[in-house]
């Protein structure tokens, strides 16, 4: 089988290159290709010599991954569902809004958290993506785009716990953020957790500067146990104080990510309860109107609703947003375009 070209830093090619004869600065040169200059073939990669573009080819995919299938929303939103090398299947988004582009990003085949109203996890976790499925999504989302524009933003929010995949993440983040691969700013990268204090302290002291959500998604105890029942672990305190922690180490407010589900966590003591909890606090509310995701009994609040929850906590000078949703059409929601497509063989149209 092929080895995935994405899977290995630079000098790592160069010295496969040398093995077989070629000067090493190739490799440099196969990666501007495919980063920055969006080719996807050995081929046509016209300043390296013949005999390498064929041994390359011979024993190197620029891709590990397939294009399972590639939606657009009417929205424009795309989505993309790739076939690893092992046949499993995970799933991006790229979404325009304005100037941006921003790309979401999958850490793992399923999840291991078991959120209760969360498509990803309701088969627990298959394993760990690597590295190179993670940066592939991400240059394969940034190929769609026309060659004036590029990915300005990142969210790790698709399906995943994405600190239990911390290594592999950083790995992937460091790249894309280098200016080899992508260039993205760290400042642009968000990295939604459902709050893996450990994780969240060891991310902290990295010295990174990415952005940290943590989906927080109820107020109390009690209730976050029954909603997240990774709590029951690790229990509110610990997630608020490593929150605190990362804020302390990276100066970097932390989101608190609330998804809104009808009578469940979306009550007047809900939303005062939150105030009281972040209050004191620097941060920032994101709400997310659910997704209703088919299986599950949970429906997304009333607009009204929703409004009145933002003027209780926005009264308590805490600062809220409501997430848009975008590319509902196409099952964007994590891990519900995956699970549409289970049972079934998909036809690679890439
Ligand atoms: N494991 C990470 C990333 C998960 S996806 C985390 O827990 O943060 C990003 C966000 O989408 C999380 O806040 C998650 O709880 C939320 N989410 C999951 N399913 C959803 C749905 N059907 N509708 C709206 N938000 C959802």
């Amino acid at each position: 089988m092929k080895r995935a070209l994405l899977e290995v830093p630079a000098p790592e090619l160069a010295e496969w290159m040398v093995a077989r004869g070629f000067p090493g600065f190739h490799a440099r040169q196969v990666f501007r290709w495919v980063f920055q200059r969006r080719v996807e073939q050995f081929a046509h990669m016209s300043d390296l010599p013949k005999a390498l573009r064929e041994q390359l080819d011979a024993e190197w995919g620029v891709f590990g991954t397939e294009v399972a299938y590639h939606h657009v929303a009417p929205d424009g939103t795309d989505k993309l569902l790739l076939g690893c090398a092992d046949g499993r299947r995970i799933e991006c988004v790229l979404m325009a809004e304005g100037d941006r582009r921003t790309v979401c990003i999958s850490t793992q085949v399923g999840c291991g958290m078991g959120c209760v109203f969360c498509a990803s996890g309701l088969k627990g976790v298959e394993r760990n993506l690597t590295r190179g499925e993670m940066v592939e999504q991400v240059v394969r989302l940034r190929n769609l785009l026309p060659p004036d524009e590029t990915i300005t933003n990142l969210v790790v929010m698709g399906m995943g716990e994405s600190l239990a995949n911390l290594d592999n993440l950083v790995a992937a983040l460091d790249r894309i953020c280098s200016p080899e691969g992508l260039g993205l700013g760290q400042r642009r990268v968000t990295i939604s957790t459902v709050g893996l204090p450990e994780k969240m302290m060891v991310l902290a002291g990295l010295g990174r500067q990415y952005h940290l959500a943590v989906s927080l998604h109820a107020p109390t105890e009690a209730l976050r146990n029954e909603l997240v029942p990774i709590n029951e672990k690790v229990g509110l305190g610990a997630v608020m104080d490593a929150a605190d922690a990362y804020f302390r180490n990276s100066g970097r407010q932390v989101t608190f990510e609330y998804v809104m589900l009808r009578g469940i966590n979306d009550r007047i003591e809900d939303a005062q309860a939150l105030a009281n909890l972040l209050e004191a606090r620097k941060a920032h509310v994101n709400l997310i109107p659910y997704n209703p995701v088919e299986t599950l009994p949970y429906e997304r609040p009333f607009p009204s609703t929703i409004q009145k929850f933002v003027s209780i906590v926005r009264a308590r000078g805490i600062s809220v947003s409501v997430r848009k949703t975008k590319g509902r059409e196409i099952d964007a929601a994590c891990g519900q375009l995956r699970r549409r497509f289970e049972d079934r063989p998909v036809v690679a149209i890439s």
